[in-house]
C-alpha cells in the first residue's frame, strides 16, 4: 500500500515528488511513455527562475528527479493504463500490474499534437516548436511559421510577431475553427501572412541539425515548392493523457481534469498538477508550481487521515 503514487515525470509529477517526499510520504512516480515529460524533447529554458544563464531541459527535469530522490522518491519506468477510483485504496494497474494507493497525483500531462512529417521530431527544438512562449524569443528578426487554424494558432502568430520579421500562418483551409475577435485580430496584423489550403510536406534541413525550410503543397492546384522558415510553430492543439480516468474524474470536452478547487479533482484523495489540468499557461514554472500544490493537499489528506 502506497501513501502516494505520482503519474509522471515532468515539471509537475517532479516537484510532487520533491514535496511529498520531503514530508516523509515514500511517493512512488511513473515516468510513463515520456520519462522527464515535454522539457526532455527540448533544448535551452531560459525562463525557469534560478538559471540566469538559461538551463537545458532534459537537464532541469533530471535535476528535479535527483532532488526527489535524494529525499527517498521512488521512480519507475511504467504506464497507468487502467484505474479503479470508485472506492480507496485507489487500484491501479501499470502495465497490466494492479497496485494500491491512499492519494493519487495525477500529472500526465498534456501531448502537443504534431504534423507526424518525417523530420519533425529530428528538429524539435532546432527550430521546430509547439510553444510560442518558450521560444518566440529565439526568434528575433527571423521568418516564422505558424501551422493551424485555431485559437491557438491565432494567438500564437500574434504572439511571434513581436519578434519574427514576418509570420505565415499555413492553414491545411480557407476557413478557419479560430473565434472571429482572434481571427480578426490575426488578419489586422500587418505582420502576419497567410496561406491557406495549403499543406506541409516535410521540414529541412536534418543534415545541418536545424529549421531551415519547408516543403508546401497547395491542395487546390497541387503546386509544390519550397520556403525559407527559422522557426516553425505547430499549433493544432493539445492531447491530455487523461484515458486511464475517462468516467471517473470530471474531464472537460476536451479530455483536460476539471479543478475542484486548488489541486482537488471531483474525488477526494485524487488530485492533479500541471498541463494536463490547465491549458491556460503551459508552463514549467506553472507546472511545477501545480505540483508543489498537489502534494500539500495530498499531504494534508493524509494527515487527515491519520497517516
Ligand atoms: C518542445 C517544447 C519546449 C518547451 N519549452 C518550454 C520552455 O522553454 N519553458 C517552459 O516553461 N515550458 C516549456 N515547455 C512547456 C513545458 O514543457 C510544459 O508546460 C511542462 O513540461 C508541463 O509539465 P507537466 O509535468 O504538467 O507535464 P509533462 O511535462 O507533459 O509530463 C507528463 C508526464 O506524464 C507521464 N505520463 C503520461 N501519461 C501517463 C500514464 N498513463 N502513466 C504514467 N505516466 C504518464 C509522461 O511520461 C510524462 O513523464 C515546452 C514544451 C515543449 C513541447
Amino acid at each position: 500500500m502506497h501513501n502516494v503514487v505520482i503519474l509522471g515525470s515532468g515539471c509537475a509529477g517532479n516537484t510532487a515528488a520533491i514535496y511529498t517526499a520531503r514530508a516523509g510520504l515514500n511517493p512512488l512516480v511513473f515516468e510513463g511513455h515520456e520519462p522527464g515529460g515535454q522539457l526532455s524533447i527540448t533544448t535551452e529554458v531560459e525562463n525557469f527562475p534560478g538559471f540566469p544563464e538559461g538551463i537545458m531541459g532534459p537537464e532541469l527535469v533530471a535535476n528535479m528527479k535527483k532532488q526527489a530522490e535524494r529525499f527517498g522518491g521512488q521512480f519507475k519506468y511504467g504506464t497507468v493504463v487502467e484505474a479503479d477510483l470508485s472506492k480507496r485504496p485507489f487500484r491501479l494497474s501499470v502495465d497490466g500490474e494492479w497496485l494500491e494507493t491512499r492519494t493519487l497525483i495525477v500529472a500526465s500531462g498534456a501531448s502537443a499534437r504534431w504534423l507526424n512529417l518525417p523530420n519533425e521530431q529530428k528538429l524539435i527544438g532546432h527550430g521546430v516548436s509547439s510553444c510560442a512562449t518558450c521560444d518566440g524569443f529565439f526568434y528575433r528578426d527571423k521568418q516564422i511559421m505558424v501551422i493551424g487554424g485555431g485559437d491557438s494558432a491565432m494567438e500564437e502568430a500574434n504572439f511571434l510577431t513581436r519578434f519574427g520579421r514576418d509570420v505565415t500562418i499555413v492553414h491545411r483551409r480557407d476557413t478557419f475553427r479560430a473565434s472571429k475577435i482572434m481571427l480578426d485580430r490575426a488578419q489586422n496584423n500587418p505582420k502576419i501572412k497567410w496561406l491557406t489550403n495549403t499543406v506541409v510536406e516535410d521540414l529541412h534541413d536534418v543534415e545541418q541539425g536545424v529549421v531551415t525550410g519547408v516543403t508546401l503543397k497547395n491542395l487546390q492546384t497541387g503546386d509544390v515548392w519550397r520556403q525559407d522558415v527559422d522557426g516553425f510553430f505547430v499549433a493544432i492543439g493539445h492531447i491530455p493523457n487523461t484515458k486511464p480516468f475517462v468516467g471517473q474524474l470530471d474531464l472537460d470536452e476536451d479530455g483536460y481534469i476539471i479543478s475542484h478547487g486548488g489541486a482537488r479533482t471531483n474525488i477526494r484523495g485524487v488530485f492533479h498538477a500541471g498541463d494536463v489540468q490547465d491549458r491556460i499557461y503551459r508552463q514549467a514554472i506553472t507546472a511545477s508550481g501545480a505540483g508543489c500544490m498537489a502534494a500539500m493537499e495530498a499531504e494534508r489528506f493524509l494527515e487527515a487521515e491519520g497517516h
